[in-house]
């Protein structure tokens, strides 16, 4: 029977929304979400396409036939094309770019792909139950001794059967000659989690078991903030979540900020469900990827643990959606679509009417907003589970190691709590927040540092221009020859690096074992793993790490905690600063006496005042937020506003200095009628001024409640290209709620 599809045809440049209408003979049920091979343009030319919808009018015009059906069954459910179809609406993609982020990698959509996956096979076997035991000779000791241990099993793989009797392969096939055992090539699934001990079901304490009866109790969708302290135990709340769901017949989707970082979270998932659980990160081989897709998809798994886009798993009946860790940034996609995991994660469990569970011990500021506005259930942990004090956390003010001739970059309190703990034979981690390119002024003397009049943001310094840029407004400085606070000539930009520190640490403990953890240390696969597994053993005393490090790692014989300077994160030229700055030195701090030992904490910095810095020093997330949301809202950014950058980029800086300006004044003509609600910043260079030969140049966008007005403009400039601007040698880039600006 001739039927008729409408697909959208997943090619390389794919700038297009366009749907194509196809013909194709098929008796199948469900067309939909399955890849079909079809010719496409005007050569003809095979492509691979993704069947959207059947349409039921015959077109009055020729339409071409698809080839071949790639799939028996849907990759993509119908839940997730309509989510692809939000996403492309909602950060300004093409449903091209946004299906191709639904699927994950790894399927094959490009036809004569180098990507072939690779199925893995092997033999299993199975006790036939049809065989007379009773004809086999009492003499055969062993082929007993196998059949016996096969009686209460289903398919068990050879090479778990000769481990686990012991046999040789002699004895398998006397079994198999005699018809006693039967034989399947079966798919074998590579184990992506590697070995894990049982984790065994705590019985949870009265806080946990509030917060968990909270979710289980309500009825239908739910957000819910679970904000638990630093080793509060929230990980459990998780694990017991889950197990109410499948025992409801029902999955879970458990993501975290980003699976290598996160190797207990894991292990604590397998620990406690098995083979239920599949693993999705970016660090999987395309093979491996695929092989967790398919388990997903048979309905082999009913828990799925990832980083962000594990959130568009293909489970059909959902339970619950958690979001560990949800403060970090790396929820946020930085790549084409710019999609937000847990925005997408409301829009999931919205559609299944579930609850979503977010989990931090220092949550963004927004969702705390949204607690406020009782949009948000807030569920606490006020206490550690095992009930260890919080580490005693000490602010050093480096201004007065600076007056008393200290110049080293540990102050004298940090160097004798390090020499102490090396002699206890403890273990020590020091913390550098680098982000690589930001460069701040500010005076060593008295912790002055350069902000902009207006926005209340740290001026970066532009090497190439030797200048002061506020990132917000564009005004510029210049740098000053001495403090404007205290006149000391020590005004200069900070600069120092996880490898400096290395070094030092190296030339002053010299008997200690010292490792760095770094995104250089740890660009190759599992040299996190192996890091962290020293660690673990006891082979490191002191590790150096930056925000890497910060995240859930527990490490019981850790009892000391440095932060080198709080005044790198809380100098960053973003709005942002303040909330970073409270939120590592917690998370920092959470790593230190998480055993029987108490843990102490030192942060040195220039600005001991700031109340970032002061409040941190109590665990005072509460008072912390009060403060931050009063400048949220004089300042006027998020929540309070909404933010949108655009950036240009491109090899020739003039060509690019060109676009950002011709946009500028289009996108400022397009908005006029709404020019009250609406500031256009810029044009600016980035922070980062030129990435790999490519100069940037951005427009920030400020709204009050006109965020979807300003995406309709963008995507007549952008996506429609009205204005028909060359975009082969500038690239245009859009963020909406851009995380950080860089
Ligand atoms: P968080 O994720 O909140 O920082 P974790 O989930 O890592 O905290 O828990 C901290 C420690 O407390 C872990 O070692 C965990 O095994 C333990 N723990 C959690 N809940 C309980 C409980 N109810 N009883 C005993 N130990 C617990
Ligand atoms: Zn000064
Ligand atoms: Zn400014």
């Amino acid at each position: 029977m001739k039927r008729y599809v409408n697909v959208v045809v997943l090619t390389n440049t794919g700038n297009t929304d366009q749907l194509y209408t196809y013909a194709l003979d098929s008796s199948r049920n469900n067309l939909e979400g399955i890849r079909v091979e079809l010719p496409f343009g005007k050569g003809n030319r095979k492509q691979i396409g993704i069947v959207i919808e059947e349409i039921s009018e015959i077109p009055n015009y020729s339409v071409k036939n698809i080839d071949r059906i790639l799939d028996s069954t849907a990759l993509i459910t119908p839940e997730l094309m309509t989510i692809a179809k939000k996403i492309s609406k909602d950060t300004l993609c093409n449903y091209t770019q946004a299906l191709k982020a639904v699927i994950p990698g790894g399927i094959q959509l490009q036809p004569n792909s180098k990507k072939v996956i690779h199925v893995q096979t092997a033999n299993y076997i199975r006790r036939n139950d049809g065989f007379d035991i009773t004809t086999l000779s009492s003499k055969a000791k062993k082929q007993h001794y196998v059949l016996n241990y096969l009686k209460n099993l289903d398919w068990i793989s050879e090479k778990e059967l000769l481990a686990d009797t012991g046999v040789s392969r002699s004895v398998i096939q006397e079994l198999w000659n005699k018809n006693a055992i039967q034989k399947d090539n079966k798919r074998v699934f590579r184990n992506v989690i590697f070995p894990q001990l049982k984790y065994k079901k705590l019985r949870l304490n009265e806080e946990q078991y509030n917060a968990y009866q909270s979710v289980v109790n309500h009825k239908g969708k739910g957000i819910f903030l679970l904000k638990g302290v630093t080793g509060s135990g929230k990980t459990e709340v998780y694990l017991q979540l889950v197990e109410n769901a499948l025992k409801n017949g029902k999955s879970a989707i458990i993501l975290v900020p980003e699976i290598a970082l996160t190797p207990q979270t894991i292990a604590r998932f397998s620990g406690r469900f098995g083979e239920r659980v599949a693993v999705l990160h970016s660090k999987l081989t395309y093979s491996e990827r695929y092989d967790q897709w398919q388990k997903i998809l048979d309905k082999d798994v009913d828990i799925v643990v990832g980083a962000r886009s594990a959130i568009f798993a293909p489970l059909k009946n959902l339970g619950i959606i958690i979001i560990d860790e949800e403060h970090e940034e790396s929820y946020k996609s930085d790549q084409t679509p710019k999609y937000d995991a847990r925005e997408i994660g409301e829009i999931r469990a919205n559609y299944h009417q579930i609850p979503l569970v977010l989990g931090s011990a220092t949550p963004r500021l927004e969702s705390c907003f949204r607690v406020y506005q009782k949009d948000i259930i807030l569920l606490e942990l006020n206490r550690r589970a095992l009930n260890q004090n919080m580490p005693d956390l000490s602010i050093v003010d480096m201004r007065t190691e600076l007056k008393e001739k200290n110049n080293s970059i540990f102050s004298r309190l940090l160097y004798y709590e390090m020499q102490k703990a090396l002699r206890q034979k403890k273990q020590i981690i020091l913390f550098l927040n680098k982000r690589g390119h930001s460069s701040f002024v500010f005076c060593r003397k008295c912790g002055y540092s350069e902000k902009c009049d207006s926005c209340e943001v740290s001026m970066t310094y532009h090497q190439h221009a030797h200048r002061l840029i506020c990132h917000y407004c564009g005004k510029t400085k210049i740098i000053p020859k001495k403090c404007p606070v205290c006149g000391s000539s020590a005004i200069r930009h900070f600069g120092i690096g996880t490898e400096q520190v290395e070094e030092y640490v190296r030339k002053y403990f010299k008997n200690a074992r010292v490792a760095r953890m770094d995104f250089d240390t740890t660009r190759q696969k599992n040299s996190y793993e192996t890091i962290y597994k020293k660690m673990i053993d006891g082979d490191i005393d002191i590790l150096i790490g930056t925000q890497m490090i910060a995240k859930g790692l527990d490490f019981k014989n850790v009892t000391l905690v440095g932060v080198l300077s709080a005044d790198i994160s809380l100098n960053l030229p973003n709005y942002k600063a303040s909330e970073k700055t409270f939120q590592l030195i917690t998370q920092v701090a959470g790593r230190a006496g998480r055993g029987e030992e108490p843990g102490k904490v030192i942060v040195q910095t220039y600005n001991p005042e700031h109340y970032a810095i002061a409040f941190s020093k109590n665990y005072d997330y509460h008072s912390f937020y009060q403060e931050e949301i009063k400048v949220r809202k004089i300042f006027q950014y998020p929540p309070y506003t909404e933010l949108i950058s655009v950036i240009c980029s491109g090899r020739v800086r003039e060509k690019v200095g060109w676009t950002i300006h011709y946009l500028y004044s289009t996108i400022k003509d397009l908005v006029k009628e709404k020019e009250d609600k609406i500031w256009i910043i810029g044009p600016n260079p980035c922070q980062i001024p030129k990435i790999k030969d490519n100069y940037r140049f951005q427009i920030l966008i400020k709204t009050s409640g006109e965020i979807e007005f300003i995406k309709s403009v963008l995507r007549r400039i952008s996506t429609n290209n009205e204005f028909k601007m060359d975009k082969k040698e500038v690239k245009i880039g859009i963020t909406i709620h851009p995380g950080m600006i860089l």
